[in-house]
């Protein structure tokens, strides 16, 4: 028993010094952290095999490296900027693409790094800013809301990338809905993988930036050992629907250094992804993408179409 704390505080301090181990108290309470196989548990709690090394692994699994012009910016696309306000979230997954991203330098930028990144955008010409990061609601209010204003006069869209409503739903203040609300057009993109993340705090937070009319959407990553069955997605895509959050994207996971043990193979997704097609509406259906290490941008998992074959189905 005594070996066997030692060994799991051993691979807890190994796999928090290549990856923070941080779990709120919100996402903890709606987890099983006793049960080896609980999907919400096996996100956020380290795990021995985080330490092995792979042939397929990448440091850069997206291409970001190579398409970021200065610090805290990536541009893959010449109407669009990605803006990472930090480094920090309030709880870390444990198969996030941005893993290997953590151990340098600092976890904000400094306020000459943040001027640049923002001169930049301002003179890139793009119609639609993506605040990411880390988690950009990791930030405060004030922060957030001085980068919203100084780029609203030349970025008619913005966007932001958070998993705070699921994994800190009390981020989502009435103060934060307001100020969102009153700088819009904005769209937020939440992250959530199974239908237990959801209820709760995390449906009022939810229902907060809906009801204030900020459309809201999901991005999902298809983990195995959390949602790689199809009736798992089925009932997180029908259970977003209904608390009025559109299913956007699917991932297929990235190959980052460490999180190996939750990849599946693209036939197995597309498997998947079929299956999930016939299943649900297609309110519910998100796009099944992949975002492929030479910094391209997201295609379409599947995208070829065989025009012959629908010219004859038309016919
Ligand atoms: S909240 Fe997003 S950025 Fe942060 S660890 Fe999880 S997946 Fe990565």
């Amino acid at each position: 028993m005594l070996r066997e704390r030692a060994d799991l505080a051993s691979i807890w301090a190994a796999a928090d010094a290549l990856f923070p181990v941080r779990v709120t108290r919100s996402f903890w309470d709606r987890m099983n952290p006793s049960d080896p196989a609980d999907p919400l548990a096996v996100q956020v709690l380290p795990d021995p095999r985080e330490l092995d090394t792979h042939s397929s692994d990448l440091e850069d699994p997206v291409g970001d490296q190579a398409r970021s012009p200065l610090p805290w910016v990536v541009q893959k696309h010449p109407d669009r900027v990605l803006l990472l306000l930090t480094k920090r979230c309030p709880l870390y997954c444990r198969y996030c693409f941005r893993r290997t991203h953590h151990p340098a330098a600092a976890d904000d930028p400094t306020d000459a790094e943040w001027e640049a990144a923002l001169r930049y955008t301002e003179e890139s010409g793009a119609h639609e800013v993506i605040l990411s990061g880390g988690d950009p609601l990791s930030v405060s209010d004030v922060r957030l809301f001085a980068t919203m204003d100084r780029l609203r006069p030349v970025v008619p869209v913005i966007r932001i990338h958070t998993r705070a409503p699921v994994t800190h739903p009390r981020r989502v203040t009435p103060r934060l809905v307001r100020g969102l609300q009153e700088r819009g057009p904005v769209w937020v993109v939440v992250h959530v993988n199974h239908s237990a993340e959801l209820g709760g705090d995390v449906d009022c937070a939810l229902e907060g930036l809906v009801d204030a009319g900020i459309p809201v959407l999901n991005q999902s990553v298809l983990l195995r050992g959390v949602n790689d069955e199809v009736e798992t997605l089925v009932a997180l895509c029908e259970a977003l629907v209904r608390r009025r959050v559109l299913p956007y994207y699917l991932h297929h996971p990235d190959r980052v250094s460490g999180n190996a043990h939750f990849r599946v193979t693209l036939e197995r997704g597309w498997e998947l992804y079929e299956a999930l097609r016939r299943r649900v509406s297609g309110v519910a259906l998100p796009a099944y993408v992949i975002d492929p290490p030479d910094g391209s941008g997201k295609v379409l998992v599947g995208e070829r179409i065989d025009l012959a074959c629908l010219h004859r189905k038309l016919n």
